[in-house]
C-alpha cells in the first residue's frame, strides 16, 4: 500500500493544519512508509493543505563545501531537498543554515539571512513564528530536529552561543569566499522539550502514513522554553559523554552564574 497526495493531505488536516497556516517542517521521508511519487508528493500535499499559507523547511548544508544556493544539496532529508527543488521555492543565502520557503511572501521571509544570525532572533525561522504565528510540524522526527529551539537559546541570551565557524560561499563569478558564521549549538538534548510540550498541550500528535507526527504551536513553545531556560539554562544540553559543545556550554554557564 502506498500513500497518496490525498491521504497525506488528510493526515496533515487531521493534525490541525489548515488553509492560510504558516508552518516549518522537519521531516523523515522513510518514516511515512512508501509514498506515491516520493518526497515531492509530500511537499505538494503540504502546499495543498496550507493553500495560501507558507511552507518553510531547513535546507542546511555542509560547512566544508562552498555554498551555492542553486546547487548545494540539503543535508537534512529528502523532503527538504524536494522542497528546495520545487519550482515555487525560494532559498536563503546563508552558507550553512539556509532555508527554503514556498508561498506568498516567501521572498521576504528568506531575505537578509545574516551570516552570524543563522537561527536567532530575526532569522527566517524566527520571523515565520513571530510574525506569521508559525507552527512547527515534526513529521516522523522528534524535537532534536526542532530548529526553533535554537531561536529560544538565543532569545534566552545564554552564554554559550558565542562560537563562530568558518565556511565558504560561491560568488557570482564562481570564486569561493571564506566567511564566518555563528556555530549552531548541539541539539541532541532537545528531546526533553517533547514531554513539556505534550504536558502543557502545546502540540497535537497524530499519524501521517506510518509516521508519528506532531504539530506544535510555535509562538507558545518559544515563549515557554525561553521562560524555562531563564531558570534552568542547561535544559537543552545533551548527556552524550564526549559532546564537546555541551561540555563547553556547561563551563560557560558555570562561569556565568
Ligand atoms: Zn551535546
Amino acid at each position: 500500500m502506498s500513500l497518496t497526495r490525498e491521504e497525506l493531505r488528510g493526515g496533515f488536516r487531521g493534525l490541525g493544519l489548515e488553509a492560510g497556516d504558516s508552518v516549518i517542517v522537519h521531516s523523515s521521508l522513510s518514516s511515512l512508509g512508501w509514498v506515491d511519487g516520493g518526497a515531492r508528493t509530500v511537499v505538494d500535499a503540504l502546499c495543498d493543505t496550507v493553500g495560501d499559507g507558507t511552507v518553510l523547511m531547513p535546507t542546511f548544508t555542509r560547512y566544508d563545501r562552498a555554498y551555492d544556493p542553486e546547487m548545494s544539496p540539503s543535508t537534512v532529508g529528502a523532503i527538504t531537498e524536494a522542497c528546495r527543488n520545487h519550482p515555487e521555492a525560494v532559498r536563503s543565502a546563508h552558507p550553512t543554515k539556509s532555508v527554503a520557503a514556498i508561498g506568498p511572501g516567501a521572498e521576504s521571509l528568506v531575505a537578509d539571512h545574516e551570516l552570524r544570525n543563522s537561527i536567532g532572533p530575526g532569522s527566517p525561522i524566527h520571523r515565520l513564528i513571530d510574525e506569521r504565528d508559525g507552527q512547527i510540524l515534526l513529521l516522523g522526527v522528534d524535537h532534536t530536529t526542532n530548529s526553533a529551539l535554537h531561536v529560544a537559546e538565543r532569545l534566552a541570551n545564554l552564554p554559550y552561543r558565542d562560537q563562530l565557524a568558518e565556511t565558504t560561499m560561491r560568488g557570482a563569478d564562481g570564486s569561493a569566499e571564506t566567511v564566518e558564521v555563528n556555530q549552531v549549538h548541539c541539539s541532541r538534548g532537545f528531546g526533553v522539550v517533547g514531554s513539556i510540550a505534550t504536558r502543557l498541550g502545546l502540540e497535537r500528535e497524530g499519524r501521517v502514513g506510518d509516521a508519528t507526527a506532531r504539530l506544535v504551536d510555535g509562538p507558545r513553545l518559544l515563549s515557554l522554553v525561553v521562560e524555562v531556560l531563564d531558570k534552568q539554562p542547561g535544559l537543552l544540553l545533551c548527556d552524550v559523554p564526549d559532546c564537546e559543545r555541551c561540555a563547553y556550554a556547561r563551563r560557560r554557564i558555570a562561569d556565568w552564574q
